[in-house]
């Protein structure tokens, strides 16, 4: 199937398209807006004009943080300085932070290096209330992880590149039709009419190695396909299972190697009658992170939902209709339709040791190269990660063939 852990599908009962669970992209992706580009669905993303993040918190009710037209990093500090999301003290915490977010465009000697996001929280003297206001359900959406497990140094770098680059990095981004209708669609396109071919259904079995290099790759059934060079483009599990046996390898793919992950659930929501009136709210203290405004529905995301990930949809719906009651009133309904998404394996869990333990693209087979979210990108495990990575391997591959 084309697509990956980004892809939609047509929803049975509705005849909506859905995606395997919502994105939230930002501006600062820029790979990943420059590739929609070339594939010629740049049209599909809208981005807002301003950046504007909405939440709702708990005893303040809606709170907007919204990034205006300055030059970095007074268009952050005006943003937290006016931003009713936080209190007095919570301000002066963030600005402390933002101090080694300043610093943390390395993320290998950087202010959060080694650490988890907690322990860096711990280091800047955060009080409780900014780090359930702020930090929390950040680490939660950039990272898809909790704080006490999150690298911190990966963090800080994100954070860096989305609110301490152009102001406009931080706005949201928008995908106006199906995740496969931006992204594997076009590109499939755009490399047939290039003269490649793809085969789906057809997965690899081996890579055949003959004097330390990759001659072919063998398909499940029985197909062999000869090749000059190979980008092993698969999951970190899968690339473990895959990576030649007798071959030196990077690290991360050692034999045995369980790679921890982190698990999404998504659920998409239809109701009579709407209530929302903004295109994305970030949920403060809930069990819910965000919910998304589409055409037809409601999609809801709880990222690192390692508690949740096995409850019943009954569970997790009734969780979800609670957290919108008390976001947008009493008047919301009963769901007439709901669709959950469990996604097991949405992301690596980048702790600080598996961050440190990203392999880059090149590996000991000279003609074998790795991609995906899960490689040494320096950005977390995200699609503008997965582009990059993408880009990387592809330059390598192109020099060395
Ligand atoms: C529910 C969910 C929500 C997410 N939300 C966000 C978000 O808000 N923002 C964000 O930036 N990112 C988000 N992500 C992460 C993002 O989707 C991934 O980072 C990105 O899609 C990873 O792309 P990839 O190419 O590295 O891997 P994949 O998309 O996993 O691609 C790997 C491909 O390899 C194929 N494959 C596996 N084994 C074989 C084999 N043996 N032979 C042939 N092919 C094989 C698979 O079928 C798959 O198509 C989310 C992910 C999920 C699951």
């Amino acid at each position: 199937m084309l697509g990956g852990r980004a892809s939609s599908f047509t929803d049975t009962a509705t005849g909506d398209v859905v995606d395997n669970g919502q994105h939230l992209l930002i501006a600062g992706y820029t790979r990943t807006l420059a590739f929609a580009e070339a594939i010629g669905s740049r049209h599909l993303l809208r981005v807002q004009k301003h950046p504007l993040l909405s939440f709702y918190r708990p005893g303040k009710g809606f709170a907007d943080f919204r990034i205006r037209g300055l030059p970095s990093p007074l268009h952050l500090i005006q943003a937290v300085l006016t931003s009713s999301l936080f209190t007095g003290r919570e301000r002066s915490d963030v600005l402390r932070a933002g101090v080694d977010i300043l610093r943390a465009a390395h993320t290998d000697h950087g202010p959060g290096a080694g650490k988890t996001v907690a322990e860096w929280l711990d280091q800047r003297r955060q009080s409780d209330g900014v780090r359930s206001a702020f930090w929390i359900p950040l680490a939660a959406s950039i990272m898809n992880e909790r704080i006490e497990t999150a690298s911190a140094a990966l963090f800080l770098h994100a954070l860096h590149a989305a609110f301490l680059g152009h102001w406009h990095h931080a706005a949201l981004v928008f995908p106006e039709a199906g995740l496969s209708q931006i992204f594997a669609g076009p590109a499939a396109e755009a490399i047939a009419h290039r003269g490649g071919m793809i085969r789906c259904n057809a997965d690899v079995r081996t890579l055949e190695m003959d004097g330390g290099t990759i001659r072919n790759v063998c398909l499940r059934d029985g197909a062999t396909v000869p090749c000059r060079s190979v980008i092993l483009a698969v999951p970190q599990n899968r690339a473990v299972e895959l990576y030649p046996p007798a071959s030196v390898r990077p690290p991360g793919l050692e034999e045995g190697q369980v790679a921890r992950v982190s698990p999404i659930v998504s659920m998409h929501l239809w109701f009579d009658d709407p209530f929302m009136d903004r295109d994305a709210v970030g949920l403060i203290g809930r069990t819910v992170h965000w919910v998304f405004r589409k055409n037809t529905h409601v999609s809801v995301v709880i990222s690192a939902a390692h508690d949740l990930v096995e409850r019943t949809q009954e569970e997790l719906v009734r969780l979800a209709v609670e957290d919108l009651r008390e976001v947008f009133g009493r008047n919301v309904g009963q769901p007439r339709h709901a669709l959950v998404i469990r996604e097991k394996r949405a992301t690596v869990s980048l702790t600080p040791e598996n961050a440190r333990r990203r392999p880059g693209a090149a590996t000991a087979v000279h003609n074998l190269f790795l991609a995906g979210d899960w490689t040494n990108t320096g950005l977390p495990a995200t699609i503008e990660g997965a582009v990059l990575s993408g880009e990387n391997a592809a330059e390598l591959a192109l020099k060395r063939g």
